[in-house]
């Protein structure tokens, strides 16, 4: 029966963490992943999640089923985090919101609900972008193309390449949009031309879909929600999948959430019961656990303080680690300016090192990159970054 089954491509950056694991230097950095690690080093458990799980595990709730959308308490507190509590939206009932398994599921339950709405439409995602969002809308059924973002030269965006672009598309094309915090360049759009992205999405009547895995990365809760701001404001229909994965370092627990933002309450009961239909027949209903401690840290002004204060930890460590590194980077007597890093925001920086650079860096120093060239600086910390900093120096030179 699985005589003809091919060996499917490795997963670029899970290989290149075998690759680290097998790595016995024990001066060896992965710069390579997509988590946050605190200054040892470690995954942290934030102080508000254990406090969460400490009540859960001493109340030993029963573990039914929950509904397919996740229980409403989850559904509103996401709602609150992406529309803010005073939403116009939310009051009127406009949005749908539905637990899912973290920010991956969202982005699978949203393409699957808009196969069924608008099977030929295309979907258009950042050049580039996250590699999962063009294999997950390809799965979905969708042809995938990319619009220009990156440019290389400044190491922002390429605003006017980008809005012409999107400008030429024909009505429906799904947009995925990355609301802050771009994976894997770091260059975000500023809140001015998130105005007129806004703008050509109601031109060309787009379909946009924002995903949102770092709220809190960038700026703040409510600063990294510019983009859902704009578009609530804007009166159009629109897509949001988030994510705790990072927020809450509750990457392993799949904790996210699809949104859909709709023209009417009426339309919005329509909207849940089809995506309830593309739930059933994916998973049925979502895991307890990770949601539940979400919807209480976020439920409790106490440990909502607590979290906003480790989350700002967490932003400000990877802040220093920015700076940290071109600082370092400058005193080896580097001339190349590598002050962008500073300037973009989230956990990665596409550093500009090509990929014979990239290699150099494992092979002669045992650190890992992506062979794009990005990096994690989440995982950067103050005992690993002069030797980080030391070997970069040492490939750009030579
Ligand atoms: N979108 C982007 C842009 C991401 O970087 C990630 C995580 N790497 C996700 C979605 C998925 O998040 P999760 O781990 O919650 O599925």
């Amino acid at each position: 029966m699985f005589a003809a089954v091919e060996m499917a491509p490795r997963d670029p950056i899970l290989g290149l963490n075998e690759a680290f694991n097998a790595d016995t230097r024990t001066s060896k950095v992965n710069l390579g992943v997509g988590v946050y690690y605190d200054d040892n080093g470690k995954i942290p458990l934030l102080a508000a999640v254990k406090a969460a799980e400490k009540a859960r595990l001493e109340a030993m709730p029963p573990r039914g089923y929950q509904p397919i959308e996740g229980p409403v308490a989850y559904n509103q507190a996401v709602q609150n985090l992406l529309f803010g509590t005073d939403s116009e939206l939310t009051a009127a009932g406009r949005v749908v919101t539905a637990q899912a398994l973290g920010g991956t599921g969202a982005l699978k339950i949203g393409g699957d609900f808009l196969k069924r709405l608008n099977p030929s439409a295309k979907v258009y995602i950042s050049d580039p972008s996250w590699e999962n969002h063009r294999a997950l809308f390809e799965a979905a059924g969708f042809e995938v193309e990319n619009y220009p973002y990156y440019d290389a030269a400044t190491r922002g965006v390429n605003f006017a390449g980008m809005k012409s672009f999107l400008l030429g598309l024909d009505a429906g094309s799904i947009i995925i949009l990355h609301a802050c915090c771009h994976n894997p360049t770091g260059a975000d759009l500023s809140d001015a031309q998130w105005a007129e992205v806004v703008e050509v999405c109601r031109e060309r009547g787009l379909v946009p879909f924002l995903d949102m895995a770092y709220q809190g990365f960038a700026e703040g809760i409510a600063q990294d929600a510019v983009a859902v701001n704009l578009f609530s404001a804007s009166g159009l229909q629109f897509f949001v999948s988030s994510s705790f994965s990072k927020s809450f370092s509750l990457y392993g627990e799949r904790v996210g959430a699809l949104s859909i933002v709709t023209a009417s309450k009426e339309e919005a009961a329509r909207v849940l019961s089809q995506l309830k239909r593309v739930i059933r027949t994916n998973y049925s209903n979502p895991p307890i656990h990770g949601g539940a401690v979400v919807a209480a840290v976020l439920g409790s002004s106490e440990l909502r303080q607590m979290w906003e204060d480790e989350l700002a930890g967490m932003r400000d460590r990877i802040r220093t680690m920015r700076s940290g590194l071109v600082d370092a980077i400058k005193a080896q007597g580097v001339a190349q300016d590598f002050s962008f890093v500073i300037q973009q925001r989230g956990m990665f920086s596409y550093t500009g090192l090509s990929a014979a650079q990239v290699e150099r860096l494992k092979e002669e120093f045992g650190i890992y990159a992506v062979s794009t060239g990005r990096i994690c600086l989440a995982a950067l910390n103050s005992k690993n970054i002069g030797a980080v900093a030391e070997a970069i120096a040492q490939v750009v030179k030579a």
